[in-house]
């Protein structure tokens, strides 16, 4: 039976350190947060960041905006942040409204003040294993892979989606350990060869939103399996993988919830102190 990857725990023992490297910056790094109209999953969310924050020792400044703010009015404000001395780090709630260019909007905040990690340039950083601000949840997936001690060189790795914030940014970070890497997407799926590459993983990681994707007697023996998905079955939340027979074959896995998702919200305070140490590192 696998052990599981309990983000909360392992999320706790990061949170100690960047409680220190708060106390060590000699001020109170400030992050902001934005959020456009009502939206009751963004709340929670933004609730949850600013507990954490709160302690850490983070100042949390939400800006709540009305749901029909016209998109330059949005830039502007983030290109106001942007040019605050007193602001660290910036986070843009999602979802936006579909008149909004979501893509614009993540130009618009500084490389150097981007919390979660997802401008381009910090996205081509680690693309060219420069990376100083990661993706949140690609860096959460790594800190699970870590507690496992298992080491990835040269491991049959397999990813499976591609999206610019979890599923190639995590297949970049692996490469950058010398793993063997797969990375499959609607193309493998369509194909009819996931179970084949499922099936010959020592490592998975699933970010897709699909329940019931992956099935369990997919999972090698031993294999180590990171469920990024998150999906609403009946009022319950589940991964992509097929977890009560995944875990009868895995080596360790990460319950949903309760796995990746307590680590990503501990990723992003920790990209907010090491900008702020930068910045602080800047202003001399
Ligand atoms: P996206 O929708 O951006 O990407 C999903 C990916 O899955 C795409 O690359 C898509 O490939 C691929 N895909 C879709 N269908 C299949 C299929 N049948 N077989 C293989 N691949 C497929 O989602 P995100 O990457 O943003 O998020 C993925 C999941 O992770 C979601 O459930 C999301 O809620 C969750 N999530 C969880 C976080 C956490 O902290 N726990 C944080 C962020 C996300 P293609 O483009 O080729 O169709």
């Amino acid at each position: 039976m696998a052990k599981l990857l309990e983000g909360k725990t392992i999320a706790l023992k990061i949170q100690e350190g960047i409680r220190q490297e708060v106390r060590s910056l000699g001020f109170t790094p400030v992050l902001a947060g934005i959020i456009t109209g009502e939206n009751s999953a963004s709340e929670t969310y933004v609730e949850s960041q600013r507990k954490i924050a709160k302690g850490l020792g983070i100042d949390y400044q939400l800006h709540k905006m009305k749901a029909d703010i016209p998109e330059e009015e949005l830039v502007a404000f983030i290109e106001k942040l942007n040019a605050d001395k007193l602001v660290n780090g910036i986070i843009v709630l999602m979802p936006l409204a579909p008149r909004i260019d979501r893509k614009k909007v993540i130009r618009s905040i500084s490389p150097d003040k981007d919390a979660e990690g997802i401008h381009p340039a910090n996205i081509g950083r680690v693309l060219l294993g420069k990376a100083r601000i990661v993706p949140c949840t690609a860096s959460a997936v790594m800190e699970l892979l870590g507690y496992t001690g298992i080491g990835l060189y040269g491991k049959e790795v397999v990813v499976v989606g591609w999206s610019e914030i979890v599923g190639k940014p995590v297949a970049c970070l692996l490469l950058e350990k010398l793993a063997t890497v797969s990375i499959c997407h609607i193309g493998t799926s369509e194909a009819g060869d996931l179970e084949e590459y499922v099936r010959r993983a020592e490592v998975l990681v699933v970010a897709v939103g699909k329940a019931g994707l992956i099935k369990g007697e997919w999972i090698k023996q031993g294999a180590v399996v990171i469920d990024v998905g998150i999906n609403r079955i009946g009022g319950k939340l589940v991964g992509d993988v097929d977890f009560e027979k995944a875990q009868e074959r895995a080596s360790y896995i990460t319950p949903v919830p309760g796995g990746v998702g307590p680590l990503t919200v501990t990723m992003l305070m920790r990209n907010l102190v090491e900008s702020a140490r930068f910045q602080g590192k800047l202003q001399g």
